[in-house]
């Protein structure tokens, strides 16, 4: 069958769910090499303003298209994402495509392998579309930490689109791929999912292997999709799950269709609202969106129950001393010798490993390092590594307690909507804040879904945060389509 340009031409321009996209492919009303093609020319004149891509693999991509085509062609059954245009944050590795983890330091490196969550994309027929923009190693909210410049909003492109996965989400939100791989070690693939108004899932931690990550901090790193809609966003989950003999922490749990179940009825659930989400620093308009949310469920038969979750107080303190100590341990691998840049002017050895870190690292990654690195010396360990490491139990075990009670917790994704480029990027401190949602599911080890959630006045969007307990991904998706579904989507 001849592939029909303006088809293709109405796939690209007005987002289709990945379903609907699927099955053009299927039938062959729309060739995936066409629709490749389509979406590279839409990042031409896309990416230029948004900086979102970072390199393309077009290469890769339009072999991958061309041999889905082929399967159509011949009636063969085709996998879950046949044809579909996928982009792949840059801290997860791609086999001859440059990894740059949005820093300088890698500058020039080419893995030379598969991270297993790409793999399996294209195995389920994905086309990889390219790399995509993120803050330097994932540590960031707001993309502006890139050694390659910040990505904007799509919606407002005054506004940061979030981070660390800030270029995933805005891939989605300005339609440069179907759906993308984000990673979230403290809200990274949630908050930015939240101020571009997509789907974004945090898996329960195992649940989708680590194998192929540039590890930021590796006991609370997770790969996750992002898609425009929660049942996408669920099929993705699904291709992407499961045991991992390359990752001894993933886990051999079966993967449940999770697509499949979405639709189940959400009456009888029961519905945490923590107080402690809803306290002082709440923006009035963020509140107003989750509160219509929380409505809405209501409506549609959950019951409500407020709870109370008390130790969220030490998340951020607890989370920052881990992921930096973590971070210090992981990064001390990029010495200049086997990655990516190298500086040019050192007389000694030991002087090319300081020079080529000092220039290779940007700001926030530096700081990093030194506060992870203090964490974990000698005189201090006790007191700030192992207290934080006590903390953090006691944190998971506040949330086992929760959800003996609860199916499900509802908060706000982030305390505020996008806030402007620059208006944060000289306080880190304040930017730790716009993580104080997101980090107690990271050290809890449980799932969530960030799903859009009504909008500001000004048009920016808001995000509500469904968490489930440790493998209950089915649940959390179940309440987020449920709130999906309730505004018309
Ligand atoms: N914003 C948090 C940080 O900077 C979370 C980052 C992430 O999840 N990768 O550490």
């Amino acid at each position: 069958m001849q592939s029909d340009a303006k088809t293709t031409e109405s796939l690209v321009e007005l987002p289709k769910t990945l379903a609907e996209t699927r099955s053009a492919i299927a039938s062959g009303e729309v060739k995936a090499v066409d629709l490749a093609e389509g979406y590279y020319r839409r990042i031409e004149k896309k990416n230029p303003s948004l900086n979102v891509y970072l390199s393309l693999t077009r290469e890769r991509a339009l072999e991958q298209a061309g041999r889905v085509d082929a399967a159509a062609a011949k009636g063969d059954s085709l996998g879950p994402l046949a044809g579909i245009p996928v982009g792949i944050k840059d801290v997860l590795v791609m086999k001859g495509a440059p990894a740059t983890a949005g820093s300088k330091i890698l500058q020039g490196y080419e893995p030379p392998y598969d991270a297993t969550a790409v793999s399996r994309l294209e195995a389920a027929g994905a086309v990889l579309l390219g790399k995509i923009n993120c803050d330097e190693f994932a540590m960031g909210s707001s993309n502006e930490n890139s050694a390659y410049g910040p990505v904007r909003n799509p919606v407002d492109p005054e506004c940061v689109p979030g981070g660390s996965s800030g270029g995933s989400a805005a891939a989605v939100a300005s339609n440069l791929a179907v759906a993308t791989l984000g990673t979230d070690t403290g809200g990274s693939i949630r908050q930015p999912a939240s101020f571009c108004g997509v789907v974004g899932v945090l898996p329960t931690y195992g649940r989708v292997s680590r194998y192929g990550l540039i590890a930021f901090a590796s006991s609370l790193d997770r790969v996750g999709p992002f898609a425009s809609n929660v049942k996408d966003a669920a099929t993705l989950l699904g291709v992407i799950a499961g045991h991992d003999p390359r990752d001894a922490t993933s886990s051999p749990a079966p993967v449940p269709d999770y697509a499949a179940e979405i639709d189940k009825p959400v009456e009888g659930l029961r519905i945490g609202v923590p107080a402690e989400y809803f306290a002082e620093g709440l923006d009035d308009e963020v509140r107003a969106s989750i509160e219509a949310g929380i409505d809405s469920l209501r409506a549609s038969g959950c019951t409500i129950q407020a709870i109370s979750l008390p130790k969220t107080r030490y998340a951020i303190p607890t989370y920052y001393l881990l992921a930096t100590a973590e971070a210090s341990a992981n990064l001390a691998r990029f010495d200049g010798v086997r990655y990516g840049y190298r500086s040019a002017s050192s007389a000694t050895l030991a002087e090319m490993y300081r020079h080529s870190r000092d220039e290779g690292f940007g700001a926030e990654v530096k700081r990093r390092i030194l506060l992870g690195t203090y964490a974990l010396s000698a005189g201090y360990y006790d007191a700030y590594y192992l207290k934080a490491q006590q903390v953090r139990r006691l944190l998971a075990e506040e949330f086992l307690h929760a959800f003996a009670g609860v199916d499900a917790i509802v908060t706000p994704t982030s305390p505020i909507p996008a806030f402007k480029l620059g208006e944060k990027s000289g306080d880190p401190l304040a930017m730790y804040l716009a993580d104080i949602y997101t980090v107690t599911a990271s050290l809890a080890g449980i799932c969530g879904v960030s799903v859009p959630c009504g909008t500001t006045k000004a048009g920016l969007p808001v995000g509500m945060q469904v968490l489930a307990g440790h493998m209950q991904e089915g649940t959390a998706f179940r309440v987020a389509r449920a709130v999906e579904a309730a505004q018309g989507r």
